[in-house]
């Protein structure tokens, strides 16, 4: 209704601006600026809503352990967005996406390629295994998707991947055997490492070669002191890591620029930013569950920064989360479920990994950790996705607390105690038929709904959409 009454506004004053150009800058200036609080309370609603209604800063990301649907909300919602900007991580994990135009999974590329008119940033947050890269957006031509410096940007700042990274990755899992982080074994790890000792390459080098060049055989040097003298592997060579640089470096230069410029004088001419996340909070390296995190921050405030403009705030979170939860790899996951119920689960969701395609471990929807991801992610908004999945259930299972040592917590814990940790289950009717073809909230069995108004209590969320399948389509605007 409010938003009625802002467009009615809003005509209103356009049109009375046409024979009044003082008054239409009056208005104009009261709806745009600090005003557009009076016309809310006006309206009787929170005056967040008409801030909304100008939000030019929008992140998306994943309240759980990732997989949560980011790629397909990104892919609708960036219709009305003119930059899809990824601020962390690397091609480490994958969005599926499933449009009109056929079915994507991409691992570096913003899931705002797939839109015509929409430019991506590769922001410096990110890790960029530049021959990853190249292979991704070279399958994703063959499909017919344009990618040129005109709508793909990476900053000068984002590290480069190199091939010594996934090494190091790979044998330090092996070497950890049965204590292995369950790394997905794309270097991710090293790399950031050689981040934070400022002994990484990033991709602006590329743009002065000979200066980049020199500088490889000092970092191979001192790679090989960890490669060939700690773990005993054969050594890295200079110029096979030139050879490499060249290949699948110098390709790119033309898409490389400083993307914190470029963003903010899109934001100086109005422009709307959306900053897509990969993997979710339960992964994020501060406040994920420790070592079986990624090496990045995962969550929206990083968003500015990874993406280059640390001078611009978001306006808007929305987390995305799943209707029940799985996760990748290993570590603590609480509400698993394990032999048949698991499978049964693993097969109605299809839950494989896009990246790796290793099975995911399953379970129900888990309040105490989606509601941390919520806090993690001050999300606004929640988008609960794969809701069709529960239509398997007659009646589904809901953990709602845990329990510690012999008492209820509500409330996520320090990591370190999440081994101790047993799923407290509730349950809620099922509406036990095929909703995928839903479209409207009306459509949706009164179960469903009260699945979603369960969820959206115990967790204390605002859940604005529900997705019912894998298509751009199956989406079902709440509110
Ligand atoms: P992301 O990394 O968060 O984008 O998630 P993934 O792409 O790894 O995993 C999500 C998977 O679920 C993809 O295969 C999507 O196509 C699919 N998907 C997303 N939303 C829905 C939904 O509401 N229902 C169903 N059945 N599939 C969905």
């Amino acid at each position: 209704m409010h938003r009625g009454a802002f467009v009615g506004i809003q005509k209103f004053s356009e049109d009375f601006g046409k024979i009044s150009g003082v008054c239409l800058t009056f208005l104009r200036k009261a709806l745009y600026n600090k005003m557009y609080f009076v016309f809310g309370l006006f309206a009787g609603v929170p005056a967040i809503s008409a801030a909304r209604e100008k939000s030019m800063l929008t992140s998306i990301c994943g309240i759980n352990w990732g997989d949560e649907g980011k790629g397909k909300m990104v892919d609708l919602l960036s219709e009305d967005y003119d930059i899809v900007c990824r601020y962390q991580g690397g091609n480490n994990a994958g969005h599926t996406v499933i449009n009109e135009r056929g079915k994507f999974i991409l691992n570096l590329l913003p899931s705002g390629i797939l839109r015509e008119n929409v430019v991506n940033v590769l922001g410096l947050g990110m890790v960029i295994d530049i021959k990853h890269l190249t292979e991704e957006a070279n399958r994703l031509r063959e499909k017919g998707v344009k990618i040129t410096p005109e709508n793909l940007k990476i900053s000068d700042r984002a590290v480069i991947t190199m091939p010594y990274h996934v090494l190091l990755d790979c044998l330090e899992e092996d070497r950890l055997a049965g204590k292995k982080f369950g790394s997905t074994r794309r270097g991710i790890a090293p790399v950031y490492a050689d981040r934070y000792m400022k002994k990484a390459f990033r991709m602006g080098e590329l743009l002065d070669p000979d200066r980049m060049y020199a500088r490889v055989k000092e970092i191979v040097e001192w790679k090989n002191l960890t490669v060939e003298k700690g773990y005993g592997a054969a050594p890295v060579s200079v110029d096979e890591t030139i050879d490499y640089l060249k290949t699948y470096g110098e390709p790119l230069r033309e898409y490389i620029c400083d993307t914190g410029l470029y963003l903010t004088n899109a934001a100086k001419a109005g422009k709307k930013i959306m900053f897509e996340a990969q993997l979710g909070a339960l992964r994020d390296v501060d406040y994920g569950i420790l070592p079986y995190t990624s090496s990045s921050l995962t969550i929206a405030a990083y968003a500015p920064i990874g993406a280059g403009v640390p001078n611009l705030k978001l306006d808007r979170s929305i987390g995305i989360m799943k209707a029940y939860s799985t996760c990748v790899g290993e570590g603590p996951f609480t509400a698993e479920y394990f032999g048949e119920k698991a499978d049964e689960l693993r097969a109605a969701g299809g839950e494989y990994g896009a990246a790796t395609g290793r099975p995911r471990r399953v379970g129900p929807f888990d309040v105490v950790a989606s509601s941390y991801g919520i806090r993690c992610q001050g999300a606004d908004e929640v988008v609960l996705t794969k809701l069709d999945i529960l239509s398997i259930y007659e009646e589904i299972e809901v953990c709602t607390a845990y329990e510690l040592n012999g008492k209820i917590i509500h409330d996520f814990p320090y990591p370190d105690v999440l081994d101790e940790c047993k799923p407290v289950f509730e349950k809620v009717k099922g509406w036990h038929c095929d909703i995928s073809k839903c479209r409207k909230k009306e459509e949706l069995p009164k179960e469903a709904l009260d699945y979603i108004a369960f969820i959206e209590k115990a967790c204390g969320c605002n859940i604005t959409y529900v997705a019912v399948g894998a298509e751009r389509d199956a989406v079902i605007k709440l509110k």
